[in-house]
């Protein structure tokens, strides 16, 4: 049997992207290598933005699928003597049942018609005169190698993207990326001991000693229970995650006499999309795609959003009976329009953070060089001005913060030129490589001023 559509991983990325082609009466199938009842599962910190649920008109679900209503998100700085309570909107949300939310999801995939095929491992692509034709599989119960064939491929394979590693250099997607775009993470959801009051605001605390490159999250998900975590950018000699948690965070009297109920390591890819997500039969979305929030890491919102534009992007290519990568671009330029030139904003700033050392962090908060608006027009894509005044200026340069003053500068200038240049994005592959070396040249310039 010939599929329309063959998804790789039934995660938010490849329920979204099932449902969708679905919907529009395409043959699909999911291949997942988790059971059924496993779908959903996943080290996370459970955190939504309730707009990303109305971008994609999909109904607040009922079913214990939210677990506690968000307000916001407060920031700590390392010294945690400052606090910023970022209070908008887009930062309204829920904190998710990770399992529950995954099966409603699938749910809506299924009803639909796609099919299923649970513990079964993707194992790689089949490529066929320079266009995805399917994939090889193999059942986890029987050990069977299977063949699935499909006009198109979609991997949802989050950051294992195990179809995108294994495409021929040819078709210009990236295989492989840095490990200095990536954090470990590290992630427990404990039960406290008594029930917590107020706690309507997600927790982010910033600590370069604890976390370089990363930060720590309490979010306390209602009935005493908390999820918990940190990340730390594998950069160098990075520190484990685990240990960082159980030595740092576990140690605070918060989590006295606490239960373990789950916890686990996994990895979040927070960088800039990657510069071409499609090929000849091929779209990649999610995770596998690079498509978190640099700053924040959070990519369930914008991994929903590319399962949906996946699936309308092949419906349109299929209606017209072309799947090459040109007629797959528009996925692409969407994207990159509707969050893309965000994220790579974003990605500048987290250059910053990679390397500012904590008593800049203290002093940028506290003197208010960054202020409570700065980071919310930050989080919401918009361009910032710093409040470099003449009393900051005297500031710092009385406590010899200069350099740190200008690397700001510099961060919000580069940041501007990159949201310009991803407005830019072509509308034709054709016109892709002259892009694409402007992008590098952007980010290396990026590099240099702030990290090297
Ligand atoms: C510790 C941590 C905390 C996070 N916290 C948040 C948060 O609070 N809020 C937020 O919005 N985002 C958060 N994120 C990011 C978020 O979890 C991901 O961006 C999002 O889940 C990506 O969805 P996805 O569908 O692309 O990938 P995934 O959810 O990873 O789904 C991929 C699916 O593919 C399957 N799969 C993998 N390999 C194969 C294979 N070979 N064959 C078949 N199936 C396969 C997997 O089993 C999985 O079901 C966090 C990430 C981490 C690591």
């Amino acid at each position: 049997m010939k599929y329309d559509v063959i998804v790789v991983g039934a995660g938010t990325a490849g329920c979204l992207a099932a449902k969708t082609a679905a919907e529009a009466g395409l043959k699909v199938c999911l291949i997942e290598r988790k059971s059924h009842k496993e779908i959903g599962e996943k080290v996370c910190g459970d955190a939504l933005g309730e707009h990303h649920l109305k971008t994609l008109g999909l109904k607040t679900p009922q079913h214990g699928e939210l677990e506690k209503r968000i307000e916001g998100v407060k920031i700590y700085s390392p010294d945690v003597e400052t606090v910023f309570t970022i209070k908008h909107e887009d930062f309204k949300g829920y904190l998710l049942n990770r399992r529950l939310f995954g099966q409603w999801l699938l749910k809506m995939a299924l009803d639909e018609g796609a099919v299923l095929h649970e513990s079964t491992q993707c194992l790689e692509p089949i490529v066929e005169k320079g266009c995805v034709t399917g994939v090889f599989a193999k059942n986890m119960k029987t050990n069977w190698k299977v063949r699935f064939d499909g006009k198109t491929v979609v991997d949802a394979s989050g950051f294992l993207a195990v179809v995108r590693r294994k495409l021929p250099k040819k078709m210009g997607i990236e295989n492989e990326i840095s490990n200095e775009d990536v954090e470990a993470c590290y992630r427990e959801i404990r039960q406290l001991k008594q029930e917590t009051k107020g706690k309507e605001y997600c927790e982010i605390y910033l600590n370069q000693k604890v976390t370089p490159g990363g930060y720590t999250w309490i979010f306390y998900k209602g009935s005493a229970k908390v999820n918990a975590g940190l990340g730390v950018c594998m950069r160098g000699k990075f520190p484990n995650p685990k240990n960082q948690f159980y030595k740092h965070i576990l140690t605070k009297p918060l989590f006295e006499g606490s239960l373990l109920l789950s916890g686990g390591a996994w990895y979040d890819p927070t960088r800039r999309p990657l510069d071409n997500m499609v090929g000849n039969g091929v779209i990649i979305a999610g995770d596998a795609a690079c498509l978190v929030n640099p700053i924040h890491g959070g990519g369930i919102g914008p991994s929903m959003l590319s399962g949906y534009l996946a699936g309308k992007t092949i419906t349109e290519a299929l209606e017209k009976g072309d799947i090459s990568q040109k007629a797959l671009w528009t996925y692409n330029v969407k994207y990159m329009e509707d969050y893309g030139t965000k994220q790579a904003g974003l990605d500048v700033f987290r250059l910053l953070l990679l390397t500012c050392k904590d008593e800049d962090l203290n002093y940028g908060m506290k003197y208010a060089l960054l202020t409570e608006e700065d980071v919310l027009k930050a989080g919401l894509g918009e361009e910032f001005h710093l409040n470099i005044n003449e009393t900051a200026r005297r500031v710092f340069r009385g406590l010899k913060r200069i350099r740190f003053l200008n690397k700001l500068r510099v961060t919000v200038k580069l940041m501007k030129q990159v949201k310009a240049h991803y407005r830019n994005y072509p509308k034709d592959p054709e016109e892709f490589e002259k892009w694409r070396l402007k992008t590098e040249a952007l980010f290396r310039e990026a590099r240099s001023k702030l990290i090297e």
